[in-house]
């Protein structure tokens, strides 16, 4: 490309502001136009691919110059820009719409970018956001699937996917382009994990998940909804009908807090409430049959990107929301941008308070006890503060209560006969095999709770390691 002027400053994105966004659940990012991305794009030095530190960071090693480049180079083209954008991101990364969106850039592609040395760094997560958004308002990834599903040769064996979330679809995506009949087995009544009843309509809209679970379909993916493996099928059962498995069953199932008052009224486990909110589409009530009660002040226990949607949703229907957090600023794990909006927004933030009791009346909760906390100068294994408590307590008024303190696997899969467990997670090895033969797992479910692309990650090594398992047990019966 030829020689072009440093752009010190990142070209932003419109927003919706708060004081709008607030009152409905639409999008808040309204995302690059493409003449705005091609500018984006121009800022990007083209690293050497060798040495490219943002592709370093991104877990799943999309080459980044190599995508943000087609944008610059065919930018008189702008179907063709982003066509061959597009070939290059789904090289590595089958749901670009969606980590695009939720994708914690700042910790990963982004964090090392070059261009942050002498101004801000490349906004990589909404140019990957752009090329998805813009080949499906175009239909430029249906006419690249059509490329793509020709080329494919079809093979005789099948492989079963536990749950629909990223993991899963990944693996389903990968092993379906490689020519295997993949059939995915869905708990819920909707595909899409994490993706479909956990964050919010207006931080990752439905109907872009659908969109991209439908490019599935279209390879021939097979889903089947309301089917509980270890109820309706158990693992034993596939393996009998299947010559692999792959288990991406995530971790579904809330932590919960050991303390007096706990089973109240009007207190939640954020799975609950935004299952409610996102997947029943409370929100929509009585559009849709599911109402959710939220109440004048609302609490929220926990920092991460869970805790912030909870917040922000409880905040559109109306409620002053307070986020408490047991430890400081510095070790709130939400993404950096949904921390900004929530502050935006109203959020109020309390930090180094721990519940000790919920406080109620009638059966409700009507306040939360705090111990106040304090940060020692140790680190835990994590790299956070260690805290210990003081002895002093503060309550805050609450009608409703929303607990996000983390999740961990759902006990149906991960009690297997024969799986091995550590710690509530399944054990996998160097090729994400777990102890029983054939049967691989990834994301949430070896993890625990972690990010949609760590999932997808494991999800694409799975379907390789399936695919040279499946090679092999191939040879092996054409040479005996
Ligand atoms: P999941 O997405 O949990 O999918 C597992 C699927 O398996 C589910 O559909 C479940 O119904 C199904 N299942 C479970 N048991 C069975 C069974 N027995 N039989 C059949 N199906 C079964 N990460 C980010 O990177 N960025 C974010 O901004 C972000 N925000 C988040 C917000 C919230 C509210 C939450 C809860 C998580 C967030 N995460 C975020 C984390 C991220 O969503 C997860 O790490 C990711 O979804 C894990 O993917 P997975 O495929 O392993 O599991
Ligand atoms: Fe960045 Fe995530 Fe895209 Fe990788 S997948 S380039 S980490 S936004
Ligand atoms: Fe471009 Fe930054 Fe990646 Fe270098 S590190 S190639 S400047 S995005």
């Amino acid at each position: 490309m030829p020689k072009r002027k440093l752009i010190k400053e990142r070209i932003p994105t419109p927003e919706r502001p708060a004081g709008e966004r607030i009152r409905d659940f639409n999008e808040v990012n309204l995302g690059y136009t493409f003449e705005l991305a091609v500018k984006e794009a121009e800022r990007c030095l083209q690293c050497p691919a060798n040495y490219a530190p943002c592709i370093k960071g991104c877990p799943v090693h999309i080459d980044i110059p190599g995508f943000i480049s087609k944008l610059v180079e065919y930018r008189d083209d702008p179907d063709r820009a982003v066509k061959e954008a597009l070939n290059v991101i789904w090289a590595c990364n089958s749901l670009p719409a969606t980590t695009g969106r939720v994708c914690p850039q700042e910790d990963q592609c982004e964090m090392n970018c070059v261009m942050g040395k002498v101004g801000d760094k490349v906004n990589i997560g909404k140019l990957e956001r752009f090329v998805a958004d813009y080949a499906s308002e175009r239909g430029i990834d249906d006419e690249l699937l059509d490329e793509i599903i020709p080329e494919i040769k079809r093979k005789p064996q099948k492989v079963a996917i536990i749950g629909a979330g990223p993991a899963g679809l990944t693996a389903a995506g990968e092993l379906a382009r490689e020519g295997y009949g993949v059939v995915i087995y869905e708990a819920l009544h909707e595909a899409g994990g994490v993706l479909m009843y956990g964050i919010p309509e207006f931080r990752l809209p439905k109907s872009i998940v659908e969109r991209e679970i439908n490019k599935l379909r279209k390879l021939g993916v097979k889903i089947l909804t309301d089917h509980i493996v270890g109820r309706t099928v158990t693992i034993e059962e596939l393996l009998q009908e299947y010559d692999a498995v792959f288990i991406g069953s995530g971790a579904g199932t809330p932590r919960l807090i050991n303390a007096p008052g706990i089973n109240l009224n009007g207190i939640y486990t954020a799975n609950e409430f935004l299952t409610r909110v996102n997947l029943m589409k409370a929100y929509l009530f009585p559009e849709y049959d599911t109402p959710v009660y939220v109440g004048e002040k609302v609490i929220v226990i926990g920092a991460g990107n869970t805790a912030m949607d909870a917040a922000r949703s409880a905040r559109r229907f109306g409620a002053d929301v307070t986020i408490a957090y047991r430890r400081g600023e510095e070790d709130v794990s939400a993404r950096e941008e949904e921390v900004e909006h929530a502050k935006e927004e109203g959020i109020k933030f309390k930090f180094f308070l721990n519940p000790v009791e919920f406080i109620g009346e009638d059966g409700r909760v009507k306040a939360v006890k705090f111990e106040k906390m304090k940060p020692l100068e140790e680190r835990d294994s994590r790299g956070k503060r260690k805290i210990v408590g003081t002895g002093e307590y503060v309550t805050l008024e609450a009608d409703t209560v929303i607990i996000a303190i983390g999740k961990h696997p759902n006990r149906l899969v991960v009690s297997t006969p024969g799986l091995k467990v550590e710690r509530g997670r399944i054990v996998v090895d160097d090729n994400m095999m777990t102890s029983i033969p054939g049967v691989f797992a990834g994301g949430d479910a070896i993890r625990g709770e972690a990010t949609v692309i760590l999932a997808m990650g494991d999800g694409r090594r799975a379907a390789k390691a399936i695919h040279e398992y499946l090679m092999r047990r191939r040879e092996g019966k054409e040479n005996s």
